[in-house]
């Protein structure tokens, strides 16, 4: 399998020859079909398997095919990472896959200036990579609304519990459409985090790598 036949769109096709990617990792081949179906995706898969582009590039694909205005004060997607680190990586992953398209990407976390951040919402953002306590501090200060989300990301969903982000997921979880696509990944799934994934998911596909 490579990435021509999984059926991606033309601009991420040249996105990952520039980046040197010959063929699809193992998470990829699994996610990718389901994912530019528009199924809900639960995954079990670690950093370093490729999950990253597992989830951004059928996204991409979907802004591809699907090309609307960004929403004004909102996003058309939202990604949920436990850390900033993680959350900046997130970004310049899809910053790197959507360089031929069209598509503003925006981080939120916290321990830098609010300000900043809130002025770059106000336009509308159409892909919000942030972690869960800044984003509600912005959505709290009207700086952004989830109405829009047309593909949630919910990733290290384990690291999310751990880090006692329990309360603010289920507040964010209230915000989003109840019509959308949600994508969900741990690098392990014990029964806390399958029921925490209960209350995103409908009818996922499950992939383990
Ligand atoms: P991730 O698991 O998303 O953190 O990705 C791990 C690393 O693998 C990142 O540096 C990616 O840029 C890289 N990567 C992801 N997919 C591929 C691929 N299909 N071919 C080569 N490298 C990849």
């Amino acid at each position: 399998t490579n990435f021509t036949d999984l059926g991606l769109a033309e601009p991420i096709l040249k996105a990952l020859n520039a980046k040197g990617y010959a063929t699809p990792t193992p998470i990829q081949i699994k996610a990718i079909p389901p994912v530019l179906e528009g199924r809900d995706l639960c995954g079990i898969a670690q950093t370093g398997t490729g999950k990253t582009a597992a989830f951004a590039l059928p996204a991409l694909d979907y802004f591809a095919r699907h090309p609307k205005p960004t929403p004004i004060g909102g996003c058309r997607m939202l990604v949920l990472s436990p850390t900033r680190e993680l959350a900046a990586q997130i970004a310049q992953s899809f910053r790197d896959y959507a360089r031929f398209m069209r598509l503003s990407v925006e981080t939120v976390f916290g321990g830098v200036p609010i300000g900043r951040q809130i002025n770059k919402m106000r336009p509308g953002v159409d892909i919000v990579v942030a972690t869960p306590g800044r984003l509600l501090d912005l959505i709290d200060q009207r700086a952004l609304t989830l109405r829009d989300v047309e593909v949630f990301v919910l990733d290290e969903a384990d690291q999310m519990l751990d880090l006692g982000f329990i309360h603010s997921l289920k507040r964010i979880s209230q915000m989003l459409p109840k019509q959308r696509q949600t994508l969900f990944f741990s690098a392990t799934m014990p029964k806390t985090i399958a029921e925490l994934g209960d209350r995103f998911l409908t009818n996922p596909v499950k992939v383990a790598v």
